[in-house]
């Protein structure tokens, strides 16, 4: 189902999820005087402080869902792993941006990488695991350390394990608990980067600039605007993530994830596809004109996308579990621009916060 047209101001918004990213698409609707309705298969989503009406039902709940979708002019979804089902139900009610292609891709990490890399966009070597003898043969076929991730379900680095040797490749098969999976070659990479397009109804797409991210076991630590690489890599990443916003005929936010390659020949590969609104892009709501979060609405509302221009350079920093606590310095130093999610447990390597800095723009 298609928006007949953009819809108004006053118009009510539903988002699949109501974790901090649908919080803070929540506030940037309301900035453009655009109600949230909120889903959530938890109570007491950070997203429903901040959102006009919350609805909470199982995924599979197709009355609930129904209901949902009818009581909104368009429906989003503000995490990854939202089954198919979910967004057929709500799809019959509701236009559902972004489409579902788009998260059938990102979902698998077998599909994504076909995709990714038939669009003649590199990603790392990879093979499909099915069995137990599979990872020993991938593992020397690749030649060198590699990773087995589970093919689906992982996020924040789970379902994840380096393997070394081919004994390691069987226990670590038995470890992600013998589901289908991928092994991947180990990147020596110079840095991480990010890049956040958007792409409206209309076709046209807009890139923030490219970030550079560091993790720390897995989850994203910081993201500084703009990454240190050179004019030809930012353009390189541009393309790359206009490749694959056209190729899924993408609406709304989509992030890209990548390595650059250590070495002299840099180049760029592909790690993940995220459909949806990036932890790596939080950093816009306080350096840009238009944050990602603003520009996911526009898309998927069917106005014209904001500028993606930046007026400062900038350095975002997750507070993950008790990083929390230091709530109180933080608010007294005056660098520091302090987004809290409204979580009341502060469990270890869940993300509570963030803080942003901005610099003088390079
Ligand atoms: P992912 O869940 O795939 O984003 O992986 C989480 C983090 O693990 C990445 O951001 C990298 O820091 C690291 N990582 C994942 N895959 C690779 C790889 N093929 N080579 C090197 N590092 C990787």
């Amino acid at each position: 189902m298609m928006l007949k047209a953009p819809l108004p101001p006053g118009s009510t918004i539903g988002v699949l999820g109501g974790g901090q990213l649908g919080r803070m698409l929540a506030v940037a609707a309301s900035r453009l005087g655009l109600k949230t309705h909120i889903y959530s298969d938890e109570a007491n989503p950070p997203a429903s402080d901040v959102a006009a009406a919350t609805a909470i039902g199982r995924y599979d709940d197709d009355r609930a869902l129904a209901a949902f979708a009818d009581a909104v002019g368009v429906v989003t979804c503000e995490f990854e792993n939202i089954p198919a089902k979910t967004l057929e139900i709500a799809g019959r009610s509701a236009p559902v941006f972004p489409p579902p292609k788009s998260f059938a891709v990102a979902q698998d990490r077998l599909v994504e990488k076909d995709f990714v890399s038939e669009l003649g966009i590199p990603v790392a070597p990879y093979a499909a695991i099915d069995d137990l003898d599979s990872p020993r043969q991938a593992l020397s076929d690749m030649g060198g350390p590699a990773i087995l991730k589970t093919r689906r379900f992982g996020y924040d680095g789970k379902g994840q394990v380096f393997v070394h040797t081919e004994s390691e490749a069987e226990s670590a098969w038995e470890t992600i608990g013998g589901v289908p999976s991928v092994l991947e070659g180990v990147v020596r990479f110079e840095r991480e980067v990010s890049v956040i397009a958007v792409r409206g109804q209309d076709g046209e797409a807009q890139f923030y600039d490219v970030v550079e991210n560091v993790h720390q076991s897995g989850i994203l630590a910081t993201s500084r605007a703009p990454a240190r690489i050179s004019d030809s890599t930012v353009f390189e990443a541009r393309r790359i993530a206009g490749a694959i916003v056209e190729a899924l005929q993408h609406v709304g936010v989509l992030c890209v994830e990548m390595f650059e390659r250590e070495g002299e020949a840099p180049g760029l590969i592909v790690n993940e596809i995220a459909p949806r609104v990036h932890n790596s892009g939080h950093w816009t709501i306080d350096a840009c004109q238009v944050s990602q979060f603003e520009n996911h609405v526009r898309a998927i509302c069917g106005w014209p996308l904001g500028t993606t221009n930046r007026h400062s350079d900038a350095v975002m920093t997750n507070l993950i579990g008790d990083d929390a606590n230091q709530w109180p310095a933080l608010a007294a130093d005056p660098g520091a621009t302090v987004h809290l999610y409204g979580k009341s447990e502060a469990r270890p390597g869940r993300k509570m916060g963030h803080v942003t800095r901005l610099f003088p723009k390079s």
